[in-house]
């Protein structure tokens, strides 16, 4: 994978895209407020397939609960890969990259975000953003909330998530609020396939020959390094992409 902070960037960079692009018509966000808690739930679910893995720090993000969470989604990512696999798979010691970095994980996590949405209203757009928050302040900063108690994470995002829901007009569709996390899954999977061990992008569904875990990987010449250069000049280009974006949403020229 590409690193933490790469991640969450990434993800509130393409985030900020997708809220401009989509047309209020089609219940697109209508204020620069709601792009924010798009691009900040985004941020936060461009780490999410992580949460597969205890050791990651994305999973302490909220302390004992997160890591319980993790453990829960490894072991269930291992049976499930154990279950589904052909004849040419090896056996899953390890649920870490599997069925969390599949297209259909990103497709079905956006759907149950814009079911909740869907039922409960504003109450769990809010605490989604919640969620995503802690996984992105722990994402972004892994340094300082490595130091920190688990208890700061949390308490900011609460703060934040307090705030957008005094001051947030809901007024984009549930569907579109909760896309924001097929498009930040999606962009975390971007990250991860441009690495050398690759994703299982389309498994169990599309298997190559007897293989159903196949691994998606990019041709050799344009994979890189999961840290390192690369990996800082990519932080650099979503850093300065989340910039110009935030200041283009929060004049109104792009969302009003
Ligand atoms: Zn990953």
């Amino acid at each position: 994978m590409v690193m933490g902070p790469t991640h969450s960037m990434s993800g509130a960079a393409v985030g900020l895209a997708v809220a401009q692009a989509l047309p209020a018509s089609w219940g697109g966000v209508s204020s620069p407020e709601e792009a924010f808690v798009y691009a900040g739930i985004a941020a936060g679910a461009a780490l999410l397939p992580d949460l597969d893995s205890p050791q990651a720090t994305v999973s302490r993000s909220f302390g004992p609960f997160s890591l319980a969470l993790s453990r829960v989604m490894e072991g269930t990512a291992r049976s499930f890969v154990n279950l589904t696999r052909g004849s040419r798979d090896r056996r899953c010691g390890h649920g870490h990259r599997t069925a969390t970095h599949t297209l259909w994980f990103a497709l079905l996590a956006g759907v149950a975000a814009s079911y909740l949405i869907g039922a409960f209203g504003k109450p769990a757009e809010i605490g989604l953003l919640f969620v995503f928050l802690g996984l992105a302040i722990r994402g972004l900063l892994p340094e300082w909330s490595k130091k920190k108690d688990w208890l700061a994470v949390t308490g900011v995002s609460a703060l934040v998530a307090a705030g957008a829901w005094v001051y947030v007009p809901t007024t984009s569709s549930a569907l579109v609020m909760g896309s924001a996390v097929t498009v930040g899954v999606l962009t975390h999977l971007a990250g991860d396939s441009i690495t050398r061990n690759g994703i299982p992008l389309l498994a169990p569904l599309v298997p190559v020959g007897r293989r159903r875990w196949w691994k998606f990987r990019l041709p050799k010449p344009l994979r890189i390094p999961a840290s390192g250069f690369a990996d800082r000049m990519l932080l650099a280009v979503f850093s300065l992409l989340v910039a110009a974006q935030t200041i283009a949403v929060a004049s109104g020229t792009t969302v009003s």
